[in-house]
């Protein structure tokens, strides 16, 4: 499948303990720029461009990393989405996928036409601790999306997910922390969820180790490059 991202908005707040070391905030610190400064970027009407030939620029069938460099439900981008949701439902021929750690303001952020959600549209509302898995999960339960994933991802302690797993979620992805300041997570802590994800047969994806990863009594730096290589070759992940 073809990938595209699409950022019609750049910059954040952060809300939350998986911010503290936000990816964003530190590719923006290398070039001085203000990450709490959020707006709208050139690319904000990517998905209905089109090429010389009058083809779509994002070719049918392709998945569309949404809003990678904010949150799509941010509060500053409230005058800009619906315009945003208009492209999106143009474009019912690609698939947009964002992640939020802001699923509770999803109601006020839809558009009236959204029903049981739209089926191109995919959610994942991600849970670090276990504070927010509470607080987060079971509103995100409850909204009309029609693909929903959990992301715990910096996983910055162990996770029980287990009292609301189970046929509404895609999928759950777990992974650690990259960056020079990088939280340690414990290989412990994934595989306890992915035992969760098991007995409840959800899908699960070890998604990377990030750069601090702690298994079998050892700490391990591990460099950007082979995060993702390191927890592929542990080979945990899961389908039902
Ligand atoms: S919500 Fe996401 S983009 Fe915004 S500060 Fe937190 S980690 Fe960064």
């Amino acid at each position: 499948m073809h990938m595209v991202n699409w950022n019609p908005w750049h910059g954040c707040h952060k809300i939350s303990p998986g911010c503290q070391h936000c990816y964003m905030y530190r590719s923006d610190a290398r070039y001085e720029r203000d990450s709490t400064l959020v707006r709208k970027t050139s690319s904000f009407n990517l998905p209905l461009r089109r090429n010389r030939s009058g083809e779509w620029k994002i070719p049918t069938n392709s998945m569309v990393w949404t809003c990678f460099t904010s949150d799509f439900l941010l509060p500053d981008a409230d005058d800009w989405r619906a315009e945003a949701w208009d492209m999106i439902r143009q474009r019912r021929d690609v698939h947009f996928l964002f992640i939020t750690k802001r699923i509770d303001r999803f109601a006020k952020c839809i558009p009236t036409d959204w029903g049981d959600g739209w089926p191109h549209v995919h959610v994942c509302c991600t849970c670090e601790n276990q504070q927010m898995a509470d607080y987060r999960l079971p509103i995100f339960q409850e909204a009309p999306i029609a693909h929903k994933s959990i992301v715990t991802e910096p996983l910055l302690e162990r996770i029980d997910l287990s009292k609301w797993l189970g046929s509404w979620v895609s999928g759950v992805i777990a992974g650690g922390e990259s960056g020079p300041d990088a939280r340690v997570c414990h290989y412990d802590w994934i595989l306890d969820i992915r035992r969760q994800c098991i007995d409840a047969k959800v899908p699960f994806r070890f998604k990377q180790t990030g750069a601090c990863f702690f298994k079998d009594g050892r700490l391990y730096h591990i460099e950007r490059r082979f995060q993702h290589a390191q927890a592929r070759k542990a080979a945990i992940n899961y389908r039902p």
